[in-house]
């Protein structure tokens, strides 16, 4: 049984404590996109976790990590993280790394920090991880796959290849120092003794497992709204968000994907550049902010203080839509304990006109946001475990973002720990 949890708006929506929630009965947990640029946030017995390329399921025992062929690989962070686990006590996890997945070289974060650099004021607000040269790479073929590094001579004649192209830009664009087929090369080898332990053919490791009837957890990153189809974009990351192509980057039939846990945050909040219609400022925002998520609304993986705001049923639906969503998991509700009244977006102005779908980059542009407004519960609901005893006002909430959405609010989590989550 095939299970993917993935983000229904602009991700940091709660998937790490989701995924690693219903870990607990998932033998195989696969990363099938995305790379170190984005992170999850995990809380349980050994710590606080800040994970970007290992998949949530590192800290059981009981559970297999892959790294499947759609992720962009970056080992050397790969290898940092193991490291912190397990300096944190988490025994040796067991992990393996796709040999169909490519790597992302050093020259594809500096690309990206260059690029950053020439766009200046128009960037696109890049972690700089090298996410979007690795896969614009990747699709025009001068990527390097795990598997090319058992064959050094072709690895030779492709590293003077990419060189030569490299430089051009470099040389002209950039003005930046060059770089050698050599150094590339060291690289690779060097990449080569880190990772060779966990490689293998994960996508016939998966078929086996599915035959047997294991549990797979598909963990997506980001969510749907920066998948570069669907998305916003040109604000979007560059792999595709969505659980549908969670077959592709695991390497497994879609008709496996039975259940698609879509992960929605009570209150909206953004990264980087890019449309945000229900963005709140000020105090306002300043105060959410501070008081979201576990410890303040800040980038896992960049520290940068998240843009916020009320929660918006437009995007949601569609992000929810998008995804193929089979049941929502609603997070971080209780953070919101504070407010005598909650504002909702239920839909776009756009052109003088009121909808409820949501439209392209060019008309989301447009969109003003049209708000309702909800009573608070002005209390704190952490340790509820039954949905019955939320308060009523709360219930409300619930019940009135479910009806604008259109998918069923199966899971309700009251506070970052694995333990803070009601069924429905
Ligand atoms: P992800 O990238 O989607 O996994 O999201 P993040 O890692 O940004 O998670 C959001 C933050 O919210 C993390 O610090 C979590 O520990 C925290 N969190 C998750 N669920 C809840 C919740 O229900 N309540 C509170 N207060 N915090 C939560």
């Amino acid at each position: 049984m095939v299970k993917a949890v993935v983000g229904a708006n602009w991700g940091d929506e709660g998937k790490g404590k989701i995924t690693d929630m219903l870990a607990r009965e998932t033998d195989i947990i696969v990363r099938f996109q995305g790379g170190a640029n984005a992170g999850h946030t995990i809380i349980n017995n050994y710590g606080k976790f800040a994970l970007h390329t290992l998949p949530s399921g590192v800290f059981y025992d009981h559970t297999t990590s892959i790294i499947g062929n759609g992720v962009a690989l970056d080992i050397p962070v790969l290898f940092k993280e193991v490291q912190s686990i397990r300096e944190k006590g988490v025994p040796m996890p067991k992990l393996l790394v796709s040999d169909r997945a490519q790597m992302v070289m050093s020259y594809h974060k500096n690309f990206d920090a260059y690029e950053e650099e020439r766009l200046g004021g128009k960037s696109f607000g890049s972690t700089k991880s090298g996410i979007a040269p690795f896969y614009s790479d990747k699709y025009a073929k001068i990527g390097f796959q795990v598997s090319e590094l058992y064959d050094e001579e072709l690895l030779k004649e492709k590293v003077e290849r990419v060189a030569a192209q490299k430089n051009v830009l470099l040389e002209h664009l950039y003005h930046k120092p060059l770089i050698t087929p050599e150094e590339l090369f060291d690289e690779l080898m060097e990449y080569k003794k880190m990772i060779e332990p966990f490689v293998c053919d994960t996508a016939l490791f998966l078929h086996n497992a599915i035959k047997e009837g294991k549990n797979i957890l598909l963990e997506g990153q980001l969510g749907s709204l920066k998948d570069p189809d669907h998305g916003i974009y040109p604000m979007v990351t560059s792999s595709s968000t969505l659980a549908g192509f969670g077959a592709v980057g695991a390497g497994i039939p879609p008709y496996e994907i039975q259940e698609i846990v879509t992960v929605c945050k009570a209150y909206s909040s953004a990264v980087g550049a890019g449309v945000f219609v229900s963005e709140i400022f000020g105090e306002e925002a300043d105060e959410l902010r501070r008081r979201g998520g576990d410890g303040g609304e800040f980038g896992a993986t960049t520290g940068r203080a998240r843009r916020m705001g009320w929660f918006d049923c437009v995007a949601s639906k569609y992000g929810c839509r998008m995804q193929g969503t089979t049941g929502v998991a609603f997070t971080v509700l209780d953070v919101l304990g504070y407010l005598d009244e909650i504002p909702v977006c239920t839909g776009y102005e756009i052109d003088g006109e009121v909808t409820t779908e949501f439209p392209t980059t060019r008309l989301l542009k447009q969109a003003k946001p049209v708000f309702e407004t909800l009573q608070g519960w002005k209390c704190d609901i952490r340790g509820i475990r039954e949905y019955e005893k939320l308060p009523k006002n709360c219930r409300r909430y619930i019940e009135f973002i479910e009806e604008k959405i259109g998918f069923p609010i199966m899971m309700i989590s009251n506070g970052p720990g694995r333990e803070d989550i009601i069924y429905r």
